[in-house]
């Protein structure tokens, strides 16, 4: 017979593992469930500075697994897993991973997103030494020095505008000759004489073994590459993939993200979401905790209700 949880959290990033505090305190039966590393994005990052009383600024492992103990604490329970589908309309609700299922009277998603990558050599190795994908968070570490930008949306330039309060400069890459943000947010990025384009540009190789020595420019138009080397960073911004794929037509989503409420709701009565998965602007550590603890008290209020 399987054991009826009071909620399952997918995800144990910081949103679920915040969740999973709240809930556990709140004596509600917890599972969470994670499919990779616990701490999601977050786990490979060396300082995490911007968090409020992360200071000295501790990393991503260590912030995760003080979360992790504390929601053991509170009595959650954490099983290694991938959802690969799931039911949320039915009572109970259920996940299936593997050859287990799991029910619940609700569920949390904190299933996360993941930025979208490049996909060119040496990328994978030098992300986090030289290569980022989060201006908020390594921004500080490029004072005095020039940073580059991949992409042409609103968060490449946006970003790139953010970033000039470090970099002694910052470039644009963009693989066409226009960009793609909105035209308020372009006019200001012309206007600001630190940031310069290159157009019709793609990376095609960062360089470099323990940290970024140099990267291949390859301009897309006549095929010619130059080589940029020193010290410098690279910041990419094209897009934002969610990792929500098992509950694509189950719930109301934009772009692959849930839609929620002030309250962390879904379109379906029992279900919540929170953290980068939802429909939201800015994708931190703090926004995240704040989301899944708003979600597991919704989650409590829910099940007192029925
Ligand atoms: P986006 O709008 O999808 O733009 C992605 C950019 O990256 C595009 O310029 C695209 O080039 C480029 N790109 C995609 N794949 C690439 C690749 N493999 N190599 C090189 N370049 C690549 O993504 P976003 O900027 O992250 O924005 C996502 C959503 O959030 C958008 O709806 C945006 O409006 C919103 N957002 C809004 C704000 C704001 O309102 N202030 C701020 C940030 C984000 P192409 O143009 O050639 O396709």
């Amino acid at each position: 017979m399987n054991e009826l949880y009071d909620v399952i959290i997918i995800g144990a990033g910081p949103a679920g593992l915040s969740a999973a505090i709240y809930a556990g305190r709140a004596k509600l039966k917890t599972l969470v469930l994670e499919a990779d590393a616990e701490g999601g994005q977050i786990i490979t990052t060396d300082e995490i500075a911007n968090y409020p009383g992360s200071f000295p600024a501790e990393s991503g492992h260590s912030l995760i697994a003080r979360m992790s103990e504390q929601a053991r604490s509170f009595g959650a329970e954490f099983v290694s897993g991938r959802a690969d589908s799931v039911t949320l309309d039915t009572d109970p609700k259920t996940v299936r991973c593997g050859d287990a299922v799991y029910s619940a009277r609700s569920i949390i998603i904190a299933s996360g997103a993941r930025p979208a990558k490049i996909g060119c050599p040496g990328e994978d190795r030098l992300t986090g030494a030289g290569v980022s994908y989060c201006a908020t968070c390594d921004g500080p570490f490029f004072e005095g020095l020039p940073v580059f930008v991949v992409g042409g949306g609103d968060a490449a330039v946006e970003e790139a505008m953010y970033l000039t309060k470090f970099a002694s400069k910052v470039t644009i890459i963009h693989r066409r000759d226009s960009l793609r943000s909105a035209k308020s947010i372009q006019d200001k990025a012309f206007a600001n004489k630190k940031i310069s384009f290159r157009w019709n540009t793609v990376v095609e190789e960062l360089c470099g073994e323990d940290s970024l020595e140099s990267m291949i420019l390859k301009n897309v138009t006549d095929g010619s590459r130059v080589r940029i080397t020193g010290n410098f960073g690279v910041f990419v911004f094209i897009g934002t993939r969610p990792s929500t794929d098992v509950f694509s037509g189950l719930l109301d989503m934009e772009n692959g993200f849930i839609v929620t409420d002030s309250e962390m709701r879904t379109s379906v009565p029992g279900v919540f979401a929170a953290g980068d998965a939802r429909v939201k602007t800015l994708r931190q550590v703090v926004t995240a905790v704040a989301d899944g603890a708003i979600a597991a008290v919704s989650a409590e209020k829910y099940l007192e209700s029925r």
